[in-house]
C-alpha cells in the first residue's frame, strides 16, 4: 500500500493534512460562522410539506432554474449579470481553479485569508502566491499587491470582503486599484454579506474581470450547501462546463428555494447577529489584555496576552465552549482566537469563560 501511495499520490497531496472539524457534540458551538438560530416551527412544517412532494427518484433540475429565479430576486442580482451556483461557495473555488489551471499559473490572495483559496489551487495544481496584510488592523498592502501582480500575473485573484479570519473590510479604492490591474479574473468572495452592507455586487459590469462570489452558508442555511457566482455571462459559461452534472441536490434546490421565500427570517436574524455582534465586542474590549479587531461579519478575532491563547483555548472546551483556536498557524495570528457570535447566552457564557480562563492561567 505505502509503494502504491508513493508512486501514484502527488507528493503536494501526501503532504498535507485533511481538513479538520472538531467534533462539537454537547459544546457550544462557536467555531464555525453558522447562524445560532432554529428555525420557527411552524415554517419547518411547511417546509416539510415541501420536501414531502419532491421526486427524489428523478435527477434534480440541472441548473437549478427554480432556485437561480429566486436567487436574482432576494439577493438583487443586477440584471445582465450570469449566475452559476455551487455545492458551497468552495465548489465555486475549485471549478474557478479547473477552468484556469496550467502548469505555471497562479492565485493570489491575502494573509491572513481563508485558506480554502491555497488549498483548492494546490488540488488544482497552481501556485499560490499570498500577500501580508499590514498590521496593525490588517490592512491591504496595495504597493505589494500591485508588485505581486505584476510580477507573477495570476491567472485568479480572490479577495474575501469582509477578510476571514480578521472580520474587517478592506479600502474600496484599494480593491478597485487591484480588480483594474489584475491580468486575470478577480474574484470578491463574499461570504459575509449578511452582516455589512458594503458590496462589489452592484459594480458588476464596471471591469470585464470581476466576479462575485456568495454563500448561504453563513446566512443560516449552511447544512444545505450552496453558494453562487455572479459575473459576466460569457464568462460564467467557460466556469460551467468545470461543473460536475447535477452539484445542487434536489432537497438542497427546494429548501433553499422555499427559505428564500421566506428571506424577512434571515434578514431579521442577521440583524439580532450584527446588533450583538456589537454587544460582544464591547465586553470583549472591556476585558484586560484582550483586543478584539472590529468585525462587519458574523464573528470577532481577538488577540490574548502572549503565550496563553492555546491554553485559554482548552480551557474554553473544558468550561463547553468551543471556539477556533488561530495561534500556531498564520504567523500573524499567534495569540489570536475567532469566536463566532452566537445567541445572547452562548456570547455571555464565553465571556465568562474567557475571564474565567484569563485569571486563571
Ligand atoms: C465560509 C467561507 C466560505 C465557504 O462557504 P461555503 O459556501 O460554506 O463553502 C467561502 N469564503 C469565505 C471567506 C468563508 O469564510
Amino acid at each position: 500500500m505505502s509503494d502504491l501511495i508513493e508512486r501514484w499520490v502527488r507528493p503536494e497531496i501526501r503532504g498535507l493534512s485533511a481538513y479538520q472539524v472538531p467534533a462539537a457534540a454537547g459544546l457550544i458551538k462557536l467555531d464555525a460562522m453558522e447562524n445560532p438560530y432554529p428555525w420557527p416551527d411552524a415554517l419547518r412544517r411547511e417546509w416539510l410539506d415541501v420536501l414531502c412532494d419532491l421526486p427524489v427518484n428523478r435527477y434534480p433540475d440541472p441548473r437549478g432554474a427554480a432556485l437561480q429565479q429566486a436567487l436574482r430576486e432576494a439577493m438583487g442580482v443586477p440584471p445582465g449579470q450570469g449566475l452559476l451556483l455551487g455545492n458551497g461557495s468552495d465548489e465555486l473555488i475549485q471549478m474557478l481553479a479547473l477552468t484556469v489551471a496550467a502548469p505555471g499559473r497562479a492565485i493570489l490572495s491575502v494573509e491572513p485569508g481563508f485558506v480554502m483559496y491555497r488549498m483548492i489551487g494546490l488540488y488544482a495544481g497552481l501556485d499560490y502566491v499570498g500577500v501580508p496584510l499590514r498590521e496593525p488592523g490588517f490592512t491591504l498592502d496595495l504597493p505589494a499587491v500591485l508588485a505581486a501582480l505584476e510580477q507573477t500575473q495570476p491567472a485568479l485573484v480572490f479577495i474575501a470582503y469582509p477578510n476571514n479570519p480578521t472580520g474587517n473590510l478592506f479600502d474600496v479604492a484599494a480593491i478597485e486599484r487591484i480588480i483594474a490591474a489584475a491580468p486575470g479574473l478577480v474574484v470578491i468572495d463574499e461570504a459575509y454579506a449578511p452582516f455589512t452592507d458594503a458590496s462589489f455586487l452592484s459594480r458588476l459590469g464596471e471591469w470585464p474581470n470581476l466576479l462575485v462570489m456568495r454563500t448561504l452558508s453563513k446566512m443560516g442555511l449552511a447544512g444545505l450547501r450552496l453558494g453562487y457566482l455572479v459575473g459576466p455571462p460569457a464568462l460564467l459559461d467557460e466556469i460551467d462546463k468545470t461543473r460536475l452534472p447535477y452539484n445542487i441536490n434536489v432537497l438542497t434546490q427546494a429548501s433553499v428555494t422555499f427559505a428564500l421565500h421566506h428571506r424577512a427570517l434571515f434578514d431579521h436574524q442577521s440583524r439580532l447577529i450584527r446588533e450583538e455582534r456589537a454587544v460582544l465586542y464591547r465586553a470583549l474590549a472591556a476585558i484586560d489584555g484582550v483586543h478584539p479587531y472590529p468585525s462587519d461579519a458574523n464573528f470577532i478575532l481577538l488577540r490574548l496576552p502572549v503565550g496563553r491563547a492555546s491554553r485559554v483555548f482548552t480551557a474554553l472546551k473544558g468550561a463547553g465552549i468551543l471556539v477556533k483556536n488561530l495561534d500556531g498557524g498564520h504567523r500573524q495570528l499567534a495569540d489570536c482566537l475567532r469566536v463566532t457570535v452566537g445567541q445572547p447566552e452562548e456570547n455571555r457564557a464565553f465571556v465568562a469563560a474567557l475571564i474565567a480562563a484569563l485569571e486563571r492561567l
